[in-house]
């Protein structure tokens, strides 16, 4: 297999060279062929090799596995080294256009940096990740992929015994924000250097040639998280733990733990059991992006000018135009939300009373905006159905009639622009819980195939799949999720 493991030929210090665990019963629950498939990666024949393969029980030919070394805040609090605890970085496979993807096996045992964890990962938490990446990429959203779950044979303790299951993650690299916190704290400036370097070679080449990369290097990250946490904000996407460890430079989403999609708009909406003050709160989402970057930022310091004032200027301006960088995008995606092509201040004026009519009468947020096209032109009984005082939105909707008018917009142009960004399907928190309450209760996997189906074409207006698009029954509702960590 063509595998070449780039980061695993950076100095020791980087990482702890290491075989995965070996597990006792490997069975593979699922493997995402379509993946595979755009990956160019050779899947094994039968299920039962792929098994080996995806425990780590058998090692692919080239591979070097490594478990990484990162540091982080985690709520806030530095935390001077986390690094791999229950994930191993087999190597990275690169296809025949050059395209480069790490595979990591997560919850595949102990490592050096497993501090008091087991290294393990119980089933619920591999099926969650599995389905919102899964759900994620199809909303085209920059995600970390699943390409398969199996399960292991053994047991998992947690507050009750569990199934055990690893999941095998595709990425672009695992370069954490926490990554750079780990040599900063140590002022270990050379390997900071070697990292950034790497970094900058691995995911914007382009500025090698640039005056000031390192600086160019920020600016790329900042505008990258601007734009994911802008995605997650325009389809009602809470991450639940943005803890620096948890922020890629690439700019993909990852590390997927107790996030959720929001049903009902609020955005104070929590869901993760472990984030008691609302940190990670739906709409806290952009500050704390940007207070990741800041803390990227000052791992950078050294790099940016050997002046520490001088440095310390050039990158708080570029922090302090993230939010500007933000609001561009999040208005951009949220006004096509409404149907507009650009966003004009009256836009966005009309999308904030929305917002504000929707959090007083707690509407849906993603059946609200998808049912939006249907009340373009005369017919608006099924959006206002969503809608308890009816006379706001009423007012709303000839406003905002006038204001596509105004903008040359034509209805059927319109219905266009939102059907193709309003998902009608999204992976919602009820049926994420049924998927996994199905498959460690009774080893069934049909809830969890039938909502990737589901998911797969979330912008289609497909009538076999009517069911997921509508929220919870209140006797179904999801108040906590968990990390399973
Ligand atoms: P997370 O909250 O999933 O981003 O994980 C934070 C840190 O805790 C990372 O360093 C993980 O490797 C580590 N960790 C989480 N769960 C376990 C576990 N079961 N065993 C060992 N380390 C873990
Ligand atoms: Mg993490």
């Amino acid at each position: 297999m063509p595998f070449d493991n780039t980061y695993s030929r950076l100095p020791e210090r980087f990482y702890e060279r290491i075989t995965p665990v070996r597990v006792k019963n490997p069975g593979l629950i699922r493997v995402n062929r379509e993946l595979a498939a755009s990956m160019e990666f050779p899947l094994p024949e039968t299920d039962s090799a792929m098994a080996e393969l995806f425990s780590g029980n058998e090692l692919p030919e080239g591979c070097d596995p490594v478990a990484l070394v990162y540091a982080g805040h985690q709520f806030g609090h530095f935390v001077p080294r986390l690094g791999d605890g229950r994930a191993v970085l087999l190597g990275e496979y690169v296809n025949s256009t050059g395209k480069r993807f790490d595979i990591q096996l997560k919850g595949s045992g102990r490592t050096r940096f497993s501090r008091n964890g087991d290294g393990l990962s119980p089933l619920g938490p591999v099926i969650r990740e599995y389905i919102i990446s899964e759900a994620m990429y199809r909303l085209g959203i920059p995600t970390t992929r699943a390409l398969a779950m199996v399960s292991t044979g053994e047991k998992v303790f947690r507050e009750e015994e569990l199934p055990g299951a690893v999941l095998t993650r595709v990425a672009a690299s695992h370069i954490r924000v926490g990554t750079f916190e780990y040599f900063a704290s140590r002022s270990d400036h050379e390997a900071l250097k070697i990292l950034t370097d790497y970094a900058i070679e691995r995911h914007y080449p382009e500025l090698t040639e640039t005056a000031e990369p390192y600086a160019a290097l920020l600016d790329k990250v900042c505008a990258a998280q601007a734009a994911l946490v802008a995605r997650w904000m325009s389809v009602g996407f809470i991450h639940g733990v943005m803890n620096t460890d948890n922020t890629t430079v690439s700019g993909e989403t990852i590390d997927y733990g107790p996030c959720a999609f929001m049903d009902s708009y609020d955005p104070s909406t929590v869901f993760s059991s472990i984030d008691t003050y609302g940190r990670y709160a739906f709409g806290r989402q952009p500050a704390i992006a940007q207070w990741n970057m800041a803390s990227f930022a000052g791992c950078l310091l050294p790099l940016l000018h050997e002046n520490e004032d001088t440095a310390r200027e050039a990158a708080q301006s570029i922090i302090d135009g993230f939010k500007d960088i933000f609001k561009q995008h999040y208005f951009a995606d949220m006004c096509r939300k409404i149907g507009f092509s650009s966003h004009e201040d009256i836009s966005i004026e009309l999308l904030n009373r929305l917002l504000e009519i929707m959090q007083q009468g707690k509407s849906d947020f993603t059946l609200t905006f998808r049912k939006l096209s249907s009340a373009v032109e005369n017919t608006p009984e099924t959006f206002l159905s969503g809608f308890s005082g009816k006379d706001e939105v009423g007012k709303w909707l000839i406003d905002w009639r006038k204001e596509l008018n105004r903008q040359g917009i034509a209805p059927d142009k319109a219905a266009q622009i939102m059907n193709g960004c309003n998902p009608a399907v999204i992976a919602r928190n009820h049926r994420v819980e049924q998927a996994i309450s199905a498959a460690v209760e009774h080893g069934d996997y049909s809830v969890t195939d039938r909502l990737l189906e589901a998911i797969r074409l979330p912008y289609a207006e497909r009538t076999d799949f009517d069911e997921y698009r509508n929220p919870p029954e209140p006797s179904e509702k999801v108040y906590r999720t968990f990390c399973g960590t």
